[in-house]
């Protein structure tokens, strides 16, 4: 008898599954709209000008070596990372309230954030919208969070957020409670709060004192301008919250498979700062001891070279608006098919996703008939359509619908 035999199989994570039933499917047709990764307009991965020239350079610098990084990672990247987020001229850096950490992407900062919340300051409780990136209950379930709540978000009729039902579920938390807020392009539904909002958002979140954890994985790739993406971020740091931000550089510089994110801790007082670093480098430490330098050297190179990171501006520019170009493309075509229903909302969204409010009947019939891939919610990502696919795309989702 193995001491495996009574290992339950776990279930399928959905994405990765249909990825590979999207691979493994032979039909000339076929279209990955599940996957949260850009394609060009020819349908394939893309690596961003600016990070092939500086990986090139990077390999041929003969001073470069394979040492361990530091245990919280490359300072160079985690100061370059914070400032992106807060800003270069933020108050929490220029009075050294906030620093960052390096971390396994933006999965592995939700994780450490998610550890030092409760073993440090004995938070067991958390909220995050309904929907939300599917990874967040595991997160903080794993980290031993015991009450895991979500707040409503997304209005099905409307097709937007359902501002009122997050107000009012948000006013039921406890105090300390953890609050889960997407700094921009929120997944699954690409719909954010208005500035109007996430003010009356920071009124009840210092009200009931709340600690807001922004999740930031789409700065820049959203709209094509970080500043812009970091507005409901630094305007939390201006209203004088202590938070946490977590960075992934996955979207933002297509380094995916890099692992570069930072978690980035914003204080009330530059004192904690000794204490609460130390904490998280011993977590990390029992973790996995160090992070990869790859990505890290990469963004940071980047980031802290004036030429560099004005190319790479121009990189996240070309994303975000080949996207924009395909949410109009998409609600123009279902119009002019006639396809019931409004589209608006597809053009009105925002980042990677659109929340196109396909049910799983619709969902299934793409999937089968059409062999194309999406989430059962109906989330499809943007970047898998391009001028080849659209119009093949916009006649499925017009014959599922009628
Ligand atoms: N948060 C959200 C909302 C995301 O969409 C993603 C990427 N799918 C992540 C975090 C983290 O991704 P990664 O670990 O690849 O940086």
């Amino acid at each position: 008898m193995s001491i495996y035999a009574d290992v339950q199989k776990g279930p399928a994570i959905e994405v990765f599954a249909l990825t590979q039933a999207f691979k493994d499917d032979s039909h000339p047709n076929k279209v990955n709209l599940s996957v949260g990764a850009y394609r060009t307009d020819a349908g394939v991965p893309w690596v961003l000008p600016v990070v092939r020239k500086t990986e090139i350079s990077i390999a041929s610098d003969e001073a470069q070596n394979h040492e361990y990084l530091p245990v919280t990672g490359l300072d160079t990247f985690t100061t370059a990372a914070t400032e992106l987020v807060l800003g270069s001229d933020s108050p929490a850096i220029k009075e050294n309230r906030a620093f960052g950490v390096q971390t396994i992407s933006g999965t592995g900062a939700l994780r450490v954030a998610a550890d030092f919340l409760h073993t440090q300051l004995n938070r067991n409780v958390v909220y995050y919208s309904n929907p939300t990136w599917e990874n967040h209950h595991k997160i903080f379930s794993d980290a031993g969070f015991t009450t895991l709540k979500s707040y409503r978000y997304w209005d099905q009729n409307k097709r937007q957020l359902d501002f009122k039902n997050m107000v009012a579920d948000l006013d039921q938390a406890p105090p300390g409670a953890v609050i889960i807020l997407h700094a921009c392009a929120h997944n699954p539904t690409g719909i954010d709060p208005t500035q109007e909002q996430w003010t009356e958002l920071a009124n009840l979140l210092e009200k009931k004192k709340l600690f807001p954890l922004f999740d930031s994985a789409y700065q820049g790739f959203a709209s094509g301008d970080p500043d812009r993406d970091a507005w409901a971020v630094r305007y939390f740091v201006q209203r004088g919250f202590e938070l946490f931000t977590c960075q992934s550089f996955a979207k933002n510089f297509g380094l995916y498979c890099e692992r570069a994110g930072n978690l980035t801790v914003v204080q009330k007082h530059a004192a904690t700062k000794a204490a609460v670093h130390s904490q998280l480098t011993l977590l990390i430490r029992g973790q996995y001891s160090n992070p990869p330098a790859y990505g890290a050297r990469i963004v940071s190179k980047v980031l802290n070279t004036p030429e560099l990171r004005k190319e790479w501006m121009t990189s996240i520019q070309t994303m975000s608006s080949r996207i924009r170009e395909m949410r109009k493309a998409l609600r123009d075509k279902l119009v002019a098919l006639g396809t019931p229903g409004n589209w608006d909302h597809i053009v009105n969204q925002i980042g990677m996703f659109s929340y196109t409010g396909l049910n799983k009947n619709q969902v299934d019939v793409l999937i089968n008939d059409f062999h194309i891939y999406l989430l059962k919610t109906g989330r499809i990502n943007m970047c898998g359509l391009n001028t080849g696919n659209i119009e093949y795309v916009a006649k499925a989702i017009h014959a599922a619908v009628t």
